[in-house]
């Protein structure tokens, strides 16, 4: 007789036993960083790891650091400015960002505190918000020259509408611009270093991941094959067949060609290597030093006003994450702040039950008109996207998170 194992893995490869991290408000359901460029409905996703006793990555990275010597760290940040610092009027780094909290200090750091000579280039925004167009124009009032590349319009917009419908993930388009840009321009301009903010390990991607300064080039390199890289699922061959585009109109989304780095050495860094990193302290900077100010109310789906609040596609973007996830804005939020003592865990779990998973409301009537599509589709694609092992329906039609984290042991 043959015995059927059970599962562990449910649908996206998600733990089917739904835990949350004793410290923080994250779950064991939280995905690690891919590679956009290859991502398809079926994937399995690595989702972050939990020790024995119920601590998470992220949380566990966080007790690590406190070894960290910062002093040796600053040390090899200026080693690492002084050999490629230029003294020919030329800039010798470029700093990628919109104008939000995160790219503001980089450049402001690199530029007033080590010396450097840095160029900000932006992948902007789908659909900039008023607050983010603002801190924008902070950013480069405060001492700085940006490259902006502005995507093909209709084209950023088709692959948004694919990265909805066929991932229910309508940020990827901006992801993908955003990491190929730096690189792209850097390739351009004979500038071959590059500092980004923070390293996305931070929040729960392998460990060994923050132990290096640098960015793994496999998020914005691949050999040149329109047949495996897909965009919103679909390869860029059948795109640009189907919707009769020219290799040109894709060309800001493709993965730089290997052989463009050989011939222009880049190295891509993290900031955050290389300085204590705390978001709230980062905000704190930025309006201290320059113009950047918090948006006027909370961001939908959290009680956040600082953090990623310059396009209207952002929430939509945390949004589907809980549906998919059951992880909302909320949770990332406080598990973030949690660690870094500006929450306890209590009142992070309130947060989460009162505003993880909130219907986008503001900007609805944009992004509708963005995706051209009905409400109703719009539901029903993200009601399609929801897990069996984390959300039920009851007599009323309306969803619940079946294992909630304020229902947990
Ligand atoms: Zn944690």
């Amino acid at each position: 007789m043959i015995s059927a194992v059970a599962p562990t893995r449910s649908r996206y490869g998600l733990p089917l036993d739904v835990r949350y991290c004793r410290r923080c408000t994250i779950s064991n359901q939280r995905p690690s960083s891919t590679i956009e460029f290859r991502a398809t409905a079926a994937d399995r996703k690595e989702t972050i790891h939990f020790s024995d006793d119920g601590l998470c990555d992220a949380c566990r990275w966080f007790e690590m650091k406190v070894d960290i010597d910062w002093v040796e760290r600053d040390r090899q940040l200026r080693d690492t400015c002084d050999q490629f610092r230029r003294t020919d009027g030329r800039y010798d780094v470029l700093v990628p960002g919109s104008g939000g909290k995160d790219s503001i200090y980089v450049a402001h750091l690199l530029k007033y505190r080590y010396g450097m000579h840095p160029l900000t280039v932006t992948w902007p925004p789908m659909l900039y918000t008023s607050a983010g167009r603002r801190n924008f124009d902070a950013w480069l009032a405060s001492g700085f020259a940006n490259y902006t590349l502005w995507p093909d319009r209709k084209v950023h917009r088709l692959l948004t509408q694919l990265a909805f419908r066929n991932l229910v993930h309508p940020f990827q388009p901006f992801i993908i611009g955003q990491r190929n840009v730096a690189p792209r321009i850097a390739a351009m301009m004979d500038i071959p270093f590059i500092m980004y903010g923070e390293n996305q390990a931070e929040y729960g991607n392998k460990i060994s991941e923050n132990r290096r300064p640098k960015m793994d080039a496999a998020f914005f390199t691949q050999e040149r094959d329109l047949h495996n890289t897909l965009l919103g699922g679909v390869s860029a061959h059948d795109i640009l067949r189907d919707h009769k585009l020219q290799p040109n109109d894709l060309e800001a989304y493709l993965p730089i060609d290997p052989a463009v780095l050989e011939r222009s050495p880049i190295e891509v860094h993290y900031m955050s290597y290389y300085v204590p990193w705390h978001p709230q302290e980062v905000y704190y900077y930025c309006v201290e030093q320059t113009d950047f100010l918090p948006n006027d109310t909370r961001t939908e789906g959290s009680y956040s006003k600082y953090s990623s609040i310059d396009d209207k596609i952002d929430w939509l973007h945390y949004y589907t994450t809980h549906a998919k996830f059951g992880i909302g804005r909320a949770t990332y939020d406080t598990s973030q702040e949690i660690r870094n003592g500006d929450l306890t865990r209590d009142e992070g779990v309130r947060l989460v039950r009162r505003f993880d998973g909130e219907p986008p409301r503001k900007h609805l009537a944009a992004i509708l008109d963005y995706l051209d599509m009905s409400e109703s589709t719009f539901h029903d694609t993200i009601d399609a996207a929801r897990p069996d092992h984390l959300w039920t329906t009851g007599s009323d039609g309306r969803w619940t998170l079946r294992q909630p984290i304020w229902a947990a042991a």
